[in-house]
């Protein structure tokens, strides 16, 4: 007969986090946030960051004596989780709560600026039938990116980059007008030039 281990106390865990000491690479928040919860239980926390600041990708910038949100300046408020850990973090009194004007997109090849299409991800619409989505791409686009829902989802292989994916399962007009402004306005980043790391590495001359 096999004995099951007991239940560690509260005092073991406390004693073996205690022992432990983790390095996290990276002071933006998702290093922060990890580094914080490893603290939290009593791990002994180093964080290496690279730059002579910690946050990434959320810093202000001083652009002629005017400071700006130079990277993320909102939260998704879905679930609630950013919510809390601001107010964890005693932070709550400096929420800057937007105008309920919602997101728009700029820079769309014939179309100019439009407010962004409710629900999608990335700019890929959930439903291209949306008034929303027609009026910024159009029926010929919506048709076109209907197809892929009458396509196999298995079809989709490996393909590694977002521009050439969704202009093959949506078409182009949903690559060019949905979801190069949303990426290049979030994430400096063309559909048609990003690839992921791998693809990336790949590609590099040996
Ligand atoms: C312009 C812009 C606007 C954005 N707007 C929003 C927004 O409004 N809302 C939102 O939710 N998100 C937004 N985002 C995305 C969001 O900012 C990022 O997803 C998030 O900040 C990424 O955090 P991270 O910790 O994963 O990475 P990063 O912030 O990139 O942090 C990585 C850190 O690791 C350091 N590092 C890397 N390699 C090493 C190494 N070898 N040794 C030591 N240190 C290293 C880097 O210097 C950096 O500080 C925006 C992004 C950009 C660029």
């Amino acid at each position: 007969m096999t004995t099951q281990p007991s239940p560690a106390e509260p005092s073991d865990l406390a004693a073996r986090a205690a022992e432990k000491h983790v390095v996290v690479v990276g002071g933006g928040i998702g290093g922060l946030v990890a580094a914080r919860e490893c603290a939290k239980v009593g791990m002994r926390v180093t964080v290496l960051e690279a730059a002579d600041v910690l946050g990434g990708a959320i810093r202000r910038v001083d652009l002629d004596g005017i400071t700006v949100d130079a990277g993320a300046e909102s939260y998704a408020t879905r679930g609630g989780l950013v919510r809390a850990l601001v107010e964890e973090l005693d932070l709550a009194d400096r929420i800057v709560v937007p105008q309920a004007g919602g997101a728009w997109l700029a820079g769309i090849p014939g179309v100019g600026a439009a407010p962004l299409p409710a629900g999608g991800i990335l700019g890929i619409p959930a439903n291209p039938f949306q008034d929303d989505v027609r009026r910024i791409i159009g029926w010929s686009g919506v048709w076109r990116a209907y197809l892929d829902r009458v396509r196999p989802p298995l079809t989709i292989g490996h393909q590694l980059s977002l521009g050439k994916l969704v202009a093959s399962r949506m078409g182009a007009k949903v690559r060019d007008r949905l979801v190069a402004p949303v990426t290049t306005g979030v994430y400096s980043a063309s559909p048609t030039t990003s690839t992921s790391t791998s693809q990336r590495r790949d590609s590099t001359p040996h």
